[in-house]
């Protein structure tokens, strides 16, 4: 069932396949997106994150929860951009 006013967004846990959806309001993501270290998951999906040490919650949501990445995250996070990038260019 969708929820008025929610916007559906990508599940941004550790799984790089997950295709989950979540849904935020406008003002629930502009707020995430003001942080440049939180992103969102899905229900559950937050635990991939939590036991590698990687992330901390910092809010739970209906029908989503709210991760701040830890400094090795960051980390990674940048060496995933690298990768990516690498992958446009070639
Ligand atoms: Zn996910």
């Amino acid at each position: 069932m969708a929820i008025p006013g929610r916007l559906p967004f990508i599940c941004e846990c550790a799984d790089r396949t997950c295709m989950e959806i979540v849904r935020l309001s406008l003002d629930e993501y502009e707020e995430v997106r003001t942080h440049p270290r939180r992103f969102v998951t899905a229900p559950g999906h937050q635990a991939l994150s939590v036991e590698a040490g990687a992330g901390v919650v910092v809010g739970s949501h209906d029908g989503f929860v709210l991760v701040e990445k830890v400094d090795v995250a960051g980390e990674i996070a940048a060496e995933r951009y690298d990768e990516l990038r690498g992958r446009v260019d070639g």
